[in-house]
């Protein structure tokens, strides 16, 4: 009889436990799903893109009203085999991974723009981790047919303008835009092209490869090369162009950007170096002066700026995409049409938010484990035990 009642009583004893570790199983997956799948959603959801003034509903790509919905992002420095750690890549990797997937599902963007710096060791890779390299961000950045997705080049990818003495340049930039099927090839066939590609390489966008935009000998790539192309597409209304590239133009620091993401309070009055942190003045005027842009996008500060050039041409320093370098990373939304631009700036999931999360999730998991081992009825008694405890006389 005895024995019947041990057996009974052990037998209660591991279903009580095993159900308690099922609950704190379950407890764990839900927050690891909740900070690595639903957060992106949950927080992405409220983007939307900008209307413009007077928006026709029923502009179609046909039209001069067509509204091009394009997406803007920069530096997202993906790690290479040399500086980065396997940990800190696969995190920030698969952040960025999940971030522009639930980007591209809810906000669907017909056009992404990234903005340089694509890799953070592209400079000095082997070809074999270049390979993987490009192999990561494939897939990282996958995207259906109807988007496309243009990538332009930045100083960590193949260097800085300087550090090509002596190396064979060509095949560097060649390696690089043959990974990336540069945009050119693809108003070549146009079959292949999405009428809103044509639109943006045709109405809209200057890309340029700035690296080497220092007065002296520089090379540039520009959409002109085949502005011949783009007069049997389409007859639109020849517009002022939107120049987008890595370098900003030249300013004297961050100090008059404003804005939670702007660069922090220790280094806004941190001057800027011409061809290093900024383009020099004279390329920046000879730049506005040439195309006369109506917007300018750039990335590498990493941090978010606006800055009023001759006192109209506006341009916006695009904040990098990747926690490593961020707190709060964003992107830009872009609604575009052949006369008209808005902008809304999306941000990514706080990283303090995800870490605050998991920490309450690690109190509450400890707390809820050391009630169960401890002769308390329940978590409210245990916590109310642990408060009550050292209470003062
Ligand atoms: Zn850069």
């Amino acid at each position: 009889m005895a024995f019947l009642r041990f057996t009974i009583a052990n037998r209660f004893f591991w279903r009580k436990r095993s159900i308690f570790t099922l609950k704190l199983l379950w407890f764990t997956l839900s927050v690891f799903i909740f900070c690595e799948f639903l957060i992106y959603y949950i927080v992405i959801i409220h983007c939307h893109w900008p209307q413009l003034k007077g928006q026709s509903p029923r502009a179609s790509e046909q039209t001069s009203d067509f509204v091009l919905k394009a997406m803007f992002l920069a530096d997202t420095h993906l790690l290479g085999e040399i500086n980065g750690h396997w940990l800190d890549k696969l995190r920030r990797e698969w952040q960025m991974e999940r971030a522009f997937q639930t980007a591209l599902w809810l906000l669907q963007p017909e056009i992404v723009f990234i903005l340089g710096d694509v890799f953070d060791e592209g400079k000095w890779s082997s070809s074999q981790a270049w390979s993987d390299d490009v192999r990561r961000f494939q897939k990282m950045f996958r995207h259906p047919t109807q988007t496309e997705l243009i990538v332009i080049v930045g100083n960590h990818d193949i260097g800085f303008h300087y550090e090509f003495e002596g190396m064979n340049e060509c095949i560097q930039i060649g390696t690089f835009f043959q990974s990336f099927q540069l945009h050119f090839r693809k108003v070549d066939n146009s079959k292949r092209d999405t009428v809103s590609t044509t639109f943006a390489y045709c109405h809209l966008a200057i890309f340029i490869n700035l690296l080497y935009l220092s007065i002296d000998g520089f090379t540039m790539i520009e959409q002109s090369q085949y502005r011949k192309r783009c007069n049997d597409v389409e007859k639109l209304p020849s517009s002022a162009p939107i120049l987008l590239q890595h370098y900003p133009l030249y300013r004297r620091s961050d100090s008059k950007c404003t804005g939670e993401d702007s660069a922090p309070l220790d280094k806004k009055n941190d001057l800027f170096r011409e061809k290093y942190d900024v383009l020099s003045q004279e390329a920046s005027q000879k730049l506005l002066w040439w195309f006369h842009p109506r917007l300018i996008l750039s990335g590498h500060t990493h941090s978010a700026c606006e800055v009023l050039h001759n006192g109209r041409i506006s341009e916006i320093s695009v904040p990098s995409f990747s926690w490593r370098n961020r707190n709060n990373p964003s992107f830009i939304m872009g609604s575009i049409s052949s006369t008209d631009f808005s902008l809304y700036k999306c941000f990514l999931p706080s990283e303090n938010t995800v870490i605050t999360i998991y920490c309450t999730a690690g109190v509450v998991l400890v707390v809820f484990t050391l009630a169960h081992f401890l002769p308390f009825t329940s978590p409210f008694y245990f916590v109310q035990h642990l408060i009550t405890k050292y209470k003062a006389l």
